[in-house]
This record gives C-alpha cells, sequence and structure tokens, in this order.
C-alpha cells in the first residue's frame, strides 16, 4: 500500500444519488491506481435526518457497482470507528483543545438574538457575521446565561489577523477566499454535537487522509476546513473539487432531467449493467488518454489521473448510458 489514502464519506440522510456515487468512485479510482486504501466513512451526525436504512442502501449500492472498500464501516481497519457518532469523545477531547487555547468559545446567543444580528448588519448595510459578541463572557455571565437554560453552541475563533484563504485545489487551481465572508462559524452545535466542519477535519486527520475528493459544493466549507487545520497545527490533505453534474438541458440534474434517473436504485432496477454505468460515470468529467469510450474498470483504473479530470460542469447524457450499456 502507497501513503495514498481517500475517502467516501456520506451521510446516511437519504437515497444514494448519482453525484455521491461519481464521488466514490473517483476516489475508488484514485486509490486502485496508487495502490492507496480506499475508505467509506458514514457521517451520520445529523441526528434528525440519518437513519441505518439509508446507511444499509449506500453499502448495497457501492456493492452491486464494485466499489469495495478497504477500510471502514463493516470492514474494519486501525483508524476507525469510522460512524461519526461513534467518534465523540475524540471530537470532544479536540473541542476541549481549542477551548483550551482560547481558539473556540462559547456562544448562548439565541437564534433570535442572531436574527436581530443580521437585520441590524442589513440596515447598516453591512455582511451578515457573528459580531463576535459572546468572545469574551466571564464565568459568571456564562452561569447565569446557563441557569436561563441556555444551551451554548462553540464558536470557532476566527483571529483578526485572518488573511485570506488560499486553496490550492487540484482539480479548480489556486482558489482564494476573503476573510471577510469567514465568521466565528459553529463547532459543535447546541445538543453537543459537532458540526460537519469541526468533524471531518479532526476525521480526516486522524484517518491520515492524503487527498479529499469531494463534490464542488464543499468548496466553499474549504476554508473553514484550513483554518481548524491551522488552529490545530495540522496540514491539511490535498484538496481536489469535482465540478457538477448537469442534465443535457444544463440544468442540475434533478428528477426533471429528460430520461436520467437521480438515484443509483433506479438503474440496478432497470437493469443497467454495473460495469456501463461506472464506464459512464467515469467519463462525466474525466477523460482517458485516447478516443476509445468503452473501457473495462480495469482500464479505467489503468488509465486514472486526477490531471485529466475537468474543471468544467459534466452533462449527464442518458442516451450515452444506453448506448453503452448496450455494447456490454
Ligand atoms: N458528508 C458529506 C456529504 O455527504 C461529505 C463531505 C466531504 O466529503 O467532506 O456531502
Amino acid at each position: 500500500m502507497s501513503d495514498v489514502r481517500v475517502r467516501f464519506a456520506p451521510s446516511p440522510t437519504g437515497q444514494i444519488h448519482i453525484g455521491n456515487i461519481r464521488t466514490a468512485l473517483f476516489n475508488y479510482l484514485f486509490a486502485k491506481k496508487n495502490n492507496g486504501t480506499f475508505i467509506l466513512r458514514i457521517e451520520d451526525t445529523d441526528r434528525e435526518r440519518s437513519t441505518s436504512e439509508f446507511e444499509e442502501v449506500i453499502h448495497k449500492e457501492m456493492e452491486w457497482l464494485g466499489l469495495d472498500w478497504d477500510e471502514g464501516v463493516g470492514v474494519g481497519g486501525n483508524y476507525g470507528p469510522y460512524r461519526q457518532m461513534e467518534r465523540l469523545d475524540t471530537y470532544n477531547d479536540y473541542i476541549q483543545n481549542l477551548l483550551d487555547n482560547d481558539l473556540a468559545y462559547h456562544c448562548y446567543c439565541t437564534p433570535e438574538e442572531l436574527d436581530e444580528m443580521r437585520e441590524e448588519q442589513r440596515k447598516n448595510g453591512e455582511p451578515p457575521r457573528y459580531t463576535g459578541k459572546c468572545r469574551c463572557l466571564t464565568q459568571e455571565e456564562r452561569d447565569k446565561l446557563e441557569a436561563e437554560g441556555r444551551n451554548p453552541v462553540v464558536r470557532f475563533k476566527v483571529s483578526e489577523e485572518t488573511k485570506d484563504i488560499i486553496v490550492d485545489d487540484l482539480i479548480r487551481g489556486r482558489v482564494s477566499f476573503s476573510s471577510d465572508v469567514i465568521d466565528d462559524f459553529v463547532i459543535v452545535k447546541s445538543d453537543g454535537i459537532p458540526t460537519y466542519n469541526f468533524a471531518v477535519v479532526v476525521d480526516d486527520y486522524l484517518m491520515e487522509i492524503s487527498h479529499v475528493i469531494r463534490g464542488e459544493d464543499h468548496l466553499s466549507n474549504t476554508p473553514k476546513q484550513q483554518l481548524l487545520y491551522d488552529a490545530l497545527g495540522w496540514e491539511a490533505p490535498r484538496f481536489a473539487h469535482l465540478s457538477m453534474i448537469l442534465g443535457t438541458d444544463k440544468s442540475k440534474l434533478s428528477k426533471r432531467s429528460g430520461e436520467a434517473y437521480v438515484y443509483v436504485s433506479e438503474y440496478r432496477k432497470k437493469g443497467y449493467l454495473p460495469e456501463a454505468l461506472i464506464n459512464f460515470l467515469s467519463l462525466l468529467g474525466w477523460s482517458p488518454d485516447g478516443d476509445e469510450e468503452i473501457l473495462t474498470k480495469e482500464e479505467i483504473i489503468e488509465q486514472f489521473s486526477i490531471d485529466r479530470v475537468n474543471k468544467s460542469a459534466a452533462v449527464f447524457d442518458v442516451e450515452k448510458l444506453n448506448w453503452m450499456n448496450g455494447m456490454y
């Protein structure tokens, strides 16, 4: 095994869709090509929406497509557990570390107070951001607020000196984020569970993830994650954000995108061949060296490289999938 360690980190909050599975596939291909390790981590911290049934669907569809994982839920490994809800003690240790080092603080503002804050900023033509109101509460003030029955969140303290954050993305190149858009963001919710941004950083670090390959909808989270890596004194992994998948009418792939289905289960039920779907999905944003379009999984692995992943949106053309399906 090489040092390449990648992960697919779905949230079991719904049916697995084409965009998710393409992310899983690109991680799998990258791991296989580089003799690395492919991990399945279940990000189940959204307590209201996560279910074990949806987790089972993830396993089932990945197994159907032959996207076997080397470590993670169901197969163990030295870096587990791989379900975030089983890792709360670990997150708490690092939260405490940030609190002790004055890099995070408890915030007692209620949703109504936050709304008022934003309304005030809107009136003054200022961008909406947390003012840092609870940054300097004394223990006495905190006790009083807690006695009122308020459950605090924990916010990460974004230093005034923070410069613009540069993310060097393997697909998108250098992306710069203005520090003005980042305020003291929440890292633990009022129910005591860490937010996605916090848990993902701790996990990716502890699981020694070398490359984070995920959808571009997470690009805007990356500067926050970068600040957390810096605060914890950790080196961030390399990032690669995959472009969106659009329907042939260039709209976001949805139930209305012509004949294309959104959920992987629909392709399985309609009798599509997993080999055809893998072949088709691999070409959604990646192009092989030659002109050959019908490729086996082994051939795709052999040719796969992040350099050939395209940064413009990929178009899901179901006619092409149907043609491919007929070729197998
Ligand atoms: N749980 C996140 C999702 O399903 C994963 C994001 C990530 O890969 O960092 O979108």
